[in-house]
């Protein structure tokens, strides 16, 4: 599925879950990761910068489907 150009996300690669404290990787996205239900929430948010490393500094946990090796 491709990024999301509109709010909150405007094409960010990373969508953090600000209800789970997950972050997700929209360019290796899977249906399990429900990215348009959590936009729906309105729990998604985006990073500045728009890292991974950003989300862990900030504790986020990696989605187990589109990026694995969660630290839970
Ligand atoms: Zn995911």
């Amino acid at each position: 599925m491709p990024r999301r150009p509109g709010y909150p996300l405007y094409g960010s690669r990373f969508c953090g879950n600000m209800n789970k404290k997950e972050v997700h990787d929209l360019d290796n996205e899977k249906n399990l990761c429900q990215i348009d239900e959590i936009i729906r929430s309105m729990h998604a948010k985006s990073f500045i910068p728009d890292t991974l490393e950003q989300a862990h500094r900030q504790g986020y946990d990696n989605c187990a489907y589109c990026i694995g090796r969660s630290r839970r």
